[in-house]
């Protein structure tokens, strides 16, 4: 588990743009945070630099209390879950879940039991076996979640998960993402443009634009005061 805390982060991009100002932010451990904002605000690129897939150009990023603005991705135990969930179409459910574990070289017996324990919590258990060509869009979604689960990360970045959903599958994977979240109790960072996805989603609130922060809030607090 690990708190996020991010001390005057700022991103200039190779083109001289600013796309994040002066970003001040302590995300405490458990906690689910939602950056919400019009798009081109700044979210994304937040997100990437947390997860490591974007340099930080100035600042500092913390997690777990240890700075981790020079480490590669795979050295900060967060794992990202993107609209986009790419799953190996010839590989099975359960392959597609242990993949990342078996390339760690986790014990095949260990694999097994953190898919199982995976499937379980996101009601997948008995598809185990299909390909995702055999799921539906909301199956194939719980499966992103579940490879990102079963590596017990310290922090779950989650960048517009939901956008490709139609409007009842996103309502339900809401409340999928929410429960688990309960159930896990690890350190969410959730980027959306959708403020009743961040409302109904986050403990606290981000409101971004032209990449500053603008609000902070819990969504009683946003309710009252919008
Ligand atoms: P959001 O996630 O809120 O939609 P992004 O973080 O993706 O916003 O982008 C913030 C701003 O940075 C946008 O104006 C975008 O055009 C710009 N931007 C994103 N990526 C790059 C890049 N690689 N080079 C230059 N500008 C970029
Ligand atoms: P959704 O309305 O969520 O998109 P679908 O209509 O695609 O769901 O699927 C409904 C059910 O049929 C799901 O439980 C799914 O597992 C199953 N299913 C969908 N496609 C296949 C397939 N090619 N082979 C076997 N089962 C399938």
């Amino acid at each position: 588990m690990a708190d996020i805390q991010l001390q005057h982060v700022r991103k200039f991009y190779d083109n001289g743009y600013h796309a994040v100002k002066d970003f001040n932010l302590h995300i405490r451990d458990g906690e689910f945070v939602v950056f919400v904002g019009p798009s081109g605000c700044g979210k994304s690129t937040t997100l990437r630099m947390i997860a490591g897939l974007e340099e930080i150009s100035d600042g500092s990023l913390q997690i777990g209390g240890r700075v981790v603005n020079d480490l590669q991705p795979k050295e900060r135990d967060i794992a990202m879950v993107f609209q986009n969930y790419a799953l190996y179409p010839h590989m099975t459910v359960r392959e597609n879940m242990g993949f990342a574990l078996k390339l760690d070289k986790v014990p095949k017996g260990q694999i097994a039991e953190r898919v199982d324990e995976a499937a379980r919590m996101l009601h997948l258990d008995a598809l185990l076996d299909r390909k995702p060509k055999e799921l539906s869009g909301g199956q194939r979604q719980r499966v992103a979640l579940g490879r990102a689960i079963v590596r017990k990360p310290h922090a779950f970045l989650m960048d517009e998960p939901l956008s490709n959903l139609d409007a009842k599958l996103r309502v339900e994977m809401r409340a999928s993402i929410t429960r688990l979240h309960r159930k896990l109790g690890v350190t969410t960072v959730y980027v959306t443009h959708d403020q009743v996805e961040a409302m109904t989603m986050g403990d606290r609130i981000v409101v971004m634009k032209d990449g500053d922060i603008q609000q902070v809030a819990s969504p009683l607090e946003l309710y009252e005061h919008p």
